[in-house]
């Protein structure tokens, strides 16, 4: 079983591989984009508290995004392994992953960089965003999410490389291209049963 990091900027493609890698893994996907984004379309306290950071593309405060991992990581699908899609993204998300999967022996076997182009993924989301209408993901919010990410998140893929833990797959091209780089890359290292 494997415990997955999937890592990249906005844009490189984590949530359409995370739900293909779910199944072929047979690991739940966790994703924090989309567990705020469920909040945010129900109205509950955490998603009106969630709401304005996110539209502007500033990261949720790291004590709120810790403990909603934290709880989703203790029910029983993920004991055995998961593919966290979009967190950890901060030093402190770090801290606290390792501390809690720490806890009962465990840690983190591989993080997958989903590397692209800052340029190209802007180009990406600015299309989507045309496509499907959201007006309020303007170029400006969607560069500003890129300079959240390359200061904040950018720096931690230092820190797993000095575990020994990533490995890098161009995130450009076909859904099934970049899939299959994945799956190769993670039989490199002994982790894909697919
Ligand atoms: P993207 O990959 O485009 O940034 P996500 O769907 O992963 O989109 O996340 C959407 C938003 O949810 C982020 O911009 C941020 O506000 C919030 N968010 C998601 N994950 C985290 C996290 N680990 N820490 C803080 N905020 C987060």
């Amino acid at each position: 079983m494997t415990r997955l990091l999937l890592v990249g900027p906005p844009g490189a493609g984590k949530g359409t591989q995370a739900a293909i890698l779910s199944d072929t893994l047979g690991i739940p996907a966790i994703s924090t984009g989309d567990i705020f984004r469920t909040n945010v379309a129900n109205e509950t306290p955490l998603g009106i508290k969630v709401k304005a950071i996110m539209a502007k593309g500033e990261y949720v405060p790291d004590d709120l995004t810790n403990e909603i991992v934290a709880h989703r990581l203790s029910e029983p699908d993920a004991a055995e392994g998961f593919l966290l899609d979009g967190y950890p993204r901060t030093i402190e998300q770090v801290n606290e992953l390792d501390r809690s999967l720490g806890k009962d022996g465990h840690a983190l076997d591989v993080v997958v960089l989903l590397e692209a182009d800052i340029e190209d993924v802007v180009a990406r989301l600015m299309k989507r965003a045309i496509e499907q209408g959201r007006v309020d993901d303007t170029e400006e919010i969607i560069r500003h999410r890129m300079s959240v990410y390359t200061e904040q998140t950018a720096p931690l893929i230092k820190l797993f490389d000095e575990r020994n833990l990533v490995v890098r797959v161009d995130a450009l091209g076909a859904v099934d291209n970049v899939t299959d780089r994945i799956v190769s890359a993670l039989a490199g290292r002994g982790l894909a049963s697919a």
